[in-house]
């Protein structure tokens, strides 16, 4: 297996941190401002520790508004996490290093192109 990089992969981390908390900043508003002051309640008890926290309140709770922003942030999690176990850059699917060009624009993504393709057809054709 090719290793990365270690400037281009602290690089990509650095990007993906950075991705990371524009997102909670972006879902703690909209949770603040879409769902008054019960939540803002909430989100004042669990300052410590308050990504782990508002983690578990996402999971409990399906707000379409953000939906599309969690699961952004769970990729990103993700795409750490293998960062960490030194996989990052390699399709899940199918193993093959990811092309540069992609991790650039979507430092988040866990397939290559061919396989994120095969991943949309497949989810099309079998609808919902
Ligand atoms: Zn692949």
């Amino acid at each position: 297996m090719t290793v990365m990089d270690p400037q281009k992969l602290a690089a990509s981390r650095e990007r993906l941190l950075e991705r990371k908390r524009k997102l909670w900043q972006e879902v703690k508003n909209q949770i603040k401002t879409g769902l008054g002051e019960s939540y803002q309640d909430l989100l004042s008890t669990v300052r410590d520790n308050e990504d782990q926290a508002l983690a578990n309140l996402l999971e409990e709770t399906q707000f379409s508004l953000i939906e599309p922003k969690r699961q952004e942030l769970m990729a990103i999690e993700e795409a750490l996490i293998r960062m960490d176990h030194g996989t990052y850059g390699f399709c899940e699917d199918c193993g093959a290093p990811i092309e540069p060009r992609r991790l650039e624009i979507m430092p988040q993504t866990s397939l290559c192109r061919e396989c994120q393709a095969l991943r949309e057809k497949v989810a099309k054709a079998g609808g919902r």
